[in-house]
């Protein structure tokens, strides 16, 4: 864990480099498949600001990478030839860096979603997410993606975000940089294609990062997104286990990760129709990048 006085200083670096809402914490989460309990290394956030979503915190460059669809390029399977290739903007420094929480001083929390889509579970967590108006974040995986466009259409219409899992959930730090790319820009392609949007945000998965991955990331405009509460859903641990991890571990700022696709995820489907009224109802809000 950092002490204080690095926390400090590097709270000021981040205020300094204009990183007015996002926390960014420089050591790894806990792995996705087989990691450790939830939050290690996590930081809080700089100072409180309007908005504290992830994607418009720094006020300097643009929040959003062009090319964003014309009102009458509306995206369909048939518009792939026509739609124009992504245009990444460049990030500054701070912006590679994984972000691990928001602002800690408002009571926010942004939901992830990953590994999806998968229409055993993903059509009911939006059924979910729309019943209390809940915006999340889906880290899609390239695969699967393919295999079901139109869940991917259905997510991006019903307003959430979406972002970059991969194609095949391999782990990342065992690839060259030639395959990241791969891997990443073949997701992002696919992604742009269904949607009309360009992802903007990437996740590692496991969230084992390794500086090949952040660049390459960072060369297609995307930012890297960790979290800081796990319940190991994945693992199947029961429903009462995962709701109660993520009630124990949230906190404002707090980014969660629950899965919809790799395997049976019935546990977590039913944990979030468990934990999000509470979390409601102790007066959490819900956020996610714009787009
Ligand atoms: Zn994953």
């Amino acid at each position: 864990m950092l002490s204080d006085r690095q926390i400090t200083s590097r709270r000021l670096l981040l205020v300094a480099a204009g990183m007015s809402l996002l926390g960014i914490a420089g050591c790894r989460g806990p792995a996705e498949g087989g990691g450790g309990g939830a939050a290690e290394g996590a930081e809080a956030a700089g100072p409180p600001g309007p908005g504290a979503v992830p994607g418009s915190a720094d006020p300097s460059p643009p929040a959003e990478p062009s090319p964003s669809p014309s009102p009458s390029a509306a995206p369909s399977p048939t518009a792939a030839p026509s739609v124009p290739p992504p245009v990444a903007r460049a990030l500054t420094a701070a912006e590679t860096r994984p972000v691990y929480e928001l602002d800690a001083e408002r009571r926010v929390v942004a939901l992830t979603i990953d590994d999806g889509p998968d229409p055993r579970h993903t059509p009911t967590v939006l059924a979910l997410l729309e019943q209390y108006g809940i915006r999340a974040t889906f880290f899609l995986i390239g695969e699967n993606a393919v295999e079901h466009p139109g869940l991917v259409r259905e997510i991006a219409a019903r307003g959430h975000h979406i972002a970059n899992h991969t194609w095949s959930h391999p782990d990342l730090r065992s690839l060259s940089e030639s395959k990241v790319r791969e891997e990443l820009e073949r997701t992002s392609d696919l992604l742009h294609r269904s949607t009309g949007k360009v992802p903007t945000w990437f996740r590692a998965p496991g969230g084992d990062w390794s500086s090949t991955s952040l660049k390459v990331s960072a060369d297609l405009g995307m930012r890297p997104m960790a979290w800081s509460v796990d319940p190991r859903d994945w693992a199947r641990p029961g429903t009462g286990v995962i709701t109660d991890r993520i009630l124990k571990d949230v906190r404002p700022g707090a980014i969660v990760l629950n899965h919809d696709g790799g395997g049976d995820r019935s546990q977590t489907v039913a944990a979030l129709k468990t934990y999000l009224p509470v979390l409601i109802d102790s007066g959490y809000r819900f956020t996610a990048p714009p787009g």
